[in-house]
């Protein structure tokens, strides 16, 4: 979940450090550390809190921290242990001739440490990092050699990792190890430098090589090698990182989240670039292998994903279900993977992740993979270990999206949904809805100018976040393809401001949570012209009758009904089906706007981090 960071070449490594583990803040963030080697020494820094914290120990010891071309670095999401400094990476073996960095988690940690605990090593802190930095100096031990001891070690550990390792006898290099995280290696001229993602690396190389699940590498100033699990070394292949640095800046916003809102009508533009041409032309998705007679054959599609894009399969199955008429099961990834797998050639999987490395939704997309099915994957990063499994993949093109809460990433998969549905719908010839498909491919197109237009005036919404924002509790109602929308607006409120927000379906008020409403649970409903737009009403006046507040985000409302509502905010026209992808605008911004009202920490929320690479 954290961020890794490596550098061996000429340059100062501590400066590279910090600015790598700078870009990879978001991903985790609750303590810091560098391991700066120079001759045969290495020298530790770390510290709990945020990154800054390190800086500042940093300033202070520039005259030695400059001196070092090879370092470590990391950025920790604590799965084990406080996120203290003693805990905080890297971590060291008993005579700290071993260093070491870990991303992810040693499942086997206690009964490794039970061994080593025998062997007389001792330990300075609670994570399960610090047994692989003991284990790893024990086959060095044996070995004297820091890739043969690493290969041996790897092969005890169970569970996720990206390791990156220096020894006091070996400082012409840095060893590294993966295994279900994920670790890309960045080519240089003269220097090279090792990340477990590519905003860390991206203003030094755009040449990438990316290391697979059970492969150990050894990184010099001028050279890298890998090897496979037998210990075999293998060709590098050089992969072109996809990303500008500028995607990492906030371009004169507060926060990336704010900028983040603020691109999704271009968001929009590029997912539909070549996919939908026109509204009289067939859908085009180039990466989608299933063929027209295999379409035709599904008998049933299973959507895994987690959080945000869980939210986004919802609308995806509404959609689906309409348009192609195939069931369509939207699933969590961690409650997916426990269970029975009922799923055969038939079937098609689509996970949705933004990063694509989402740990619950890999296994989950490895398990079913068993059954052949056809997995299709939407994300954002078509460098990502889900965008290589997949036999089908939708990129979302969203570019790199930095503030933890996801914004721009589900308009992108909501889009990519949309045109997926339609593709399904063409490719089986289905005749109805033809007509109402085409209004919708003409609505896709001129969505980008009405998110302009929603977002060129936010002030009423800014008046309301204020209004609401000392209110402790809320309740977001919706039915139809909106319920989506109010689920995934609740998590934006809780994510950001740590208000407790719960998304129901509207007709659901009545038979539990209304027994919760008073004058101090404000409901905001969301209603859109449609078949449920009276029922919902109804349920709000149902709200209004037991004195909570209302809110209401609609695309209209007559004179009579007005006077139900608190406070209206009102949505460029569009049909129900499409209507998420601007109501969903709405409550991001509330959201961000009570959050940044009430002072909190937006682009970095506490307890969460970006990717979440642990089960
Ligand atoms: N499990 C390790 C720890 O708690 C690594 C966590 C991470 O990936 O940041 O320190």
């Amino acid at each position: 979940m954290c961020g890794i960071i490596g550098y061996i070449g000429d340059k100062c490594a501590a400066d590279i450090l910090i600015s790598g583990l700078s870009h990879l803040e978001y991903r985790g963030y609750d303590s810091s550390g560098v391991a700066l080697m120079h001759g045969s020494e290495i020298d530790i820094y770390k510290a709990s809190g945020k990154l800054i914290n390190l800086i500042e120990i940093l300033k202070t010891k520039k005259a030695v921290t400059s001196i070092s071309n090879i370092g470590i670095g990391h950025i920790r999401w604590a799965t084990h242990g406080l996120p203290t400094t003693a805990n905080a990476h890297p971590h060291t073996c008993t005579c700290k001739s071993l260093t070491l960095v870990h991303n992810g988690i040693i499942e086997n940690y206690q009964e490794l440490k039970e061994d080593l605990l025998k062997e007389g090593c001792i330990f300075r802190s609670e994570t399960d990092t610090e047994i692989a930095a003991h284990l790893i100096a024990s086959e060095y031990g044996k070995t004297l050699d820091l890739l043969e001891a690493m290969q041996n070690a790897v092969k005890k550990i169970k569970g996720a990792f990206a390791f990156c390792a220096i020894h006091k006898n070996e400082p012409d290099k840095i060893v590294v190890a993966k295994r279900n995280a994920p670790l890309v290696l960045g080519v240089g001229n003269g220097e090279n430098y090792i990340a477990s993602d590519i905003p860390a690396i991206i203003e030094y190389t755009k040449k990438a090589i990316y290391l697979s699940d059970y492969q150990v590498g050894v990184i010099t100033k001028n050279d890298i090698k890998i090897y496979d699990e037998k210990g075999k070394l293998i060709p590098n292949k050089i992969e072109y990182m996809p990303f500008e640095a500028m995607a990492i800046s906030k371009l004169g916003y507060k926060h990336f989240m704010i900028k983040e809102i603020h691109e999704q009508s271009d968001v929009v533009r590029n997912n539909l670039q070549g996919k939908l041409i026109e509204h009289n032309k067939p859908i085009k998705l180039d990466d989608f292998k299933l063929s027209s007679s295999d379409i035709k054959k599904l008998s049933r599609i299973q959507i895994i994903a987690c959080g945000t894009s869980l939210h986004a399969g919802l609308v995806g199955k509404y959609i689906i279900e309409k348009y192609a008429g195939i069931p369509v099961d939207v699933e969590a990834s961690s409650e997916y993977i426990y269970r029975e797998t009922i799923a055969d050639k038939n079937t098609l999987v689509i996970g949705i992740s933004q990063s694509g490395e989402t740990a619950d939704t890999i296994t989950a997309i490895k398990q079913v993979k068993e059954k052949k099915s056809h997995i299709a994957i939407i994300t954002n990063r078509a460098d990502s270990t889900m965008a290589r499994l997949a036999d089908s993949l939708i990129p979302v093109n969203a570019g790199i999206e930095v503030s933890v809460a996801a914004t721009k990433s589900y308009m992108a998969q909501l889009i990519s949904l949309y045109l997926l549905a339609i593709y399904l719908n063409e490719a089986k010839g289905i005749k109805e809805y033809k007509e109402e498909i085409a209004r919708l491919k003409q609505e896709l197109i001129e969505l980008p100018n009405k998110i302009e237009a929603l977002l060129e005036n936010t002030s009423e919404i800014q008046r309301v976040a204020k209004k609401y924002s000392s209110y402790k509790n809320f309740i977001y109602i919706a039915r139809g393809i909106n319920l989506a929308t109010a689920l995934e607006g609740a998590l934006k409120l809780k994510e950001i401001s740590y208000i407790n927000a719960t998304g129901y379906g509207a007709g659901e008020l009545k038979h539990g949570p209304i027994a919760m409403l008073d004058e101090n649970m404000p409901v905001l409903a969301i209603l859109n012209t449609g078949i449920v737009y009276d029922k919902v009403l109804s349920n709000c006046e149902e709200a209004r009758a037991r004195q909570a507040k209302l809110i209401g985000v609609t695309n209209y409302i007559s004179e009579k009904d007005r006077a139900l509502f608190d406070d209206l905010i009102m949505i460029p026209d569009a049909s129900d089906i499409l209507s998420p992808a601007l109501n969903i605008i709405v409550l991001q911004l509330l959201a961000y706007y009570i959050a940044e009202y009430l002072g909190k920490d937006v682009d970095q929320p506490r307890n969460l981090a970006k990717s979440v690479t642990v089960e």
